[in-house]
């Protein structure tokens, strides 16, 4: 090691940017010099299968972190392994002082933070935990139970203040491996529809005029398409707060998507069961008909409902799908197909680049209608959904070419026995009068 002085390490987890980074702007603020951290942890690797896509936006978000960093004078150090193996290898060969790190809020984030708080006890090295990927302290906010009342008390304690601009680091000077040691394989992420570079032009492209009517249309590209970088923190959520208020006033239905996401949060941090156990007790007991066959073909897109199929298709290729779709094939999964909402859940991990653990289980909850949600059952039509959000079913056509040439009315209701497509694994009808059967009194 080239210094010996003792650094204080800035460990980059979902916060792979260097503008407005409360960990970044905490961990400069003492006379220390600054060591930034990058670990591409095995035990989540192995979560996201090989190297695909994710793994290449994640790359390619890491890539851009480090020029960002250099360019303010410090290099990030880049490692692969398991997290405490390289702390205990970074605490033996730099012996830091601190470490700094965004807090986590997730089961598995906050489980990491656990092991690498006791490697730096044992270690005589501080480890602070900084919260920058929400706009409030959801933890902190008193439990409700219900979105509504929740959204109240968040709106007023948001923390939004953004952190000054910094335009150098004091930076340790190391020869510890970078970037390009660590991901020399990875292609670019040229083949998903997601720049890690692309987050503030897509911010400032977006139209909130028309967000409130339009963000239920997949046939239309009305909603923000932030997800992934809100997951991998590429931009910071204050950022995208205050552009929204901005342009909407600080009460849109684009802030309240974004609480929403910290409404999952609160949820999780007051109710230790949900990451495997329904919200609602009375649930608990459903008689899930967890056919495998049906499963396969919701899987592979071939249930005969063309929504459902071509969202499917989206999620399978595009490693992301818009979120009333996402609604649309939770709902036939569980209502439609009964269908275990943890089939589900862990479906959509192995695919969703954006993928949450506590949003993607809050949101199947709720979609199974087992969740916080004061309407006791909701069943979607998935005939209704797709005459309303993909009227002219440009949508479908997208990513079901093989229906370009029929005409919409014979694509919403594949019952009529017009689509030559699978044939429906289901009458929705029927479907829907089991599940609230399989509801019923629960
Ligand atoms: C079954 C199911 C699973 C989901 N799994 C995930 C997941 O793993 N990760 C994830 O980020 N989102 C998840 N969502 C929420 C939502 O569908 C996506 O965040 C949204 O569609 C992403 O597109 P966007 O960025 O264009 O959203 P926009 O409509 O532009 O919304 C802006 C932001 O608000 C937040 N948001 C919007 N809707 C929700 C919601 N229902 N719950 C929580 N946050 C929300 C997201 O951060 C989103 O990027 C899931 C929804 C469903 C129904």
């Amino acid at each position: 090691m080239k210094e010996k002085t003792r650094p204080v390490v800035c460990w980059f987890r979902r916060d792979l940017r260097a503008d407005d980074n409360r960990a970044l702007s905490a961990a400069i603020g003492g006379p220390e010099k600054i060591l930034p951290l990058f670990i591409f942890d095995d035990e989540i690797l192995k979560d996201h299968g090989a190297f695909d896509g994710r793994l290449r936006f994640i790359a390619g978000a890491v890539m851009n972190l480090s020029k960002e960093l250099e360019k303010k004078g410090a290099r990030l150090a880049c490692f692969r392994g398991r997290t405490d193996d390289i702390f205990r290898d970074i605490a033996e060969r730099v012996n830091p002082s601190a470490v700094y790190c965004a807090k986590s809020l997730t089961w598995s984030g906050k489980s990491i933070s656990a092991r690498a708080a006791g490697i730096c006890r044992d270690w005589g090295v501080e480890f602070v935990e900084v919260e920058d990927n929400v706009l409030a302290s959801v933890e902190k906010i008193g439990y409700r139970k219900v979105f509504t009342p929740f959204y109240k008390q968040w709106v007023r304690s948001l923390d939004i203040k953004p952190c000054g601009e910094l335009s150098s680091i004091n930076a340790f000077s190391h020869d510890l491996p970078g970037i390009g040691e660590i991901i020399g394989g990875i292609e670019p992420s040229e083949k998903l529809p997601f720049d890690p570079r692309g987050a503030r032009a897509r911010l400032e492209s977006l139209d909130l005029s028309s967000y409130g009517e339009l963000r239920d249309r997949p046939d239309i590209d009305a909603t923000s398409r932030l997800s992934p970088h809100i997951r991998f923190g590429t931009i910071s959520v204050r950022e995208i707060f205050r552009e929204a208020a901005k342009k909407g006033g600080e009460d849109n239905q684009f802030v309240k998507e974004l609480a929403w996401r910290e409404f999952w949060y609160h949820i999780k941090h007051n109710f230790q069961g949900f990451r495997e156990t329904e919200f609602q007790e009375k649930r608990r007991n459903i008689r899930w008909r967890n056919d495998e066959k049906l499963f396969s073909a919701f899987r592979e897109g071939r249930t005969g409902y063309p929504l459902v199929d071509a969202g499917i298709r989206q999620l399978v290729s595009e490693k992301w799908v818009h979120g009333r779709v996402r609604m649309i094939l939770a709902s036939f999964l569980t209502k439609d197909l009964l269908t275990d909402w943890r089939w589900g859940e862990k479906f959509f991990k192995e695919h969703l680049l954006d993928y949450d653990e506590v949003v993607n289980t809050g949101n199947w909850q709720w979609c199974a209608s087992v969740g916080p949600d004061p309407k006791p059952l909701r069943i979607f039509n998935p005939c209704v959904q797709s005459a309303k959000f993909d009227p002219g079913c440009r949508y479908i056509k997208k990513y079901l070419p093989e229906l370009k040439k029929v005409p919409p009315e014979n694509i919403h209701d594949p019952l009529n026995g017009r689509l030559p497509w699978h044939p429906p694994v289901i009458d929705h009808g029927e479907a829907a009068k089991k599940a609230r059967a399989a509801y019923k009194g629960l």
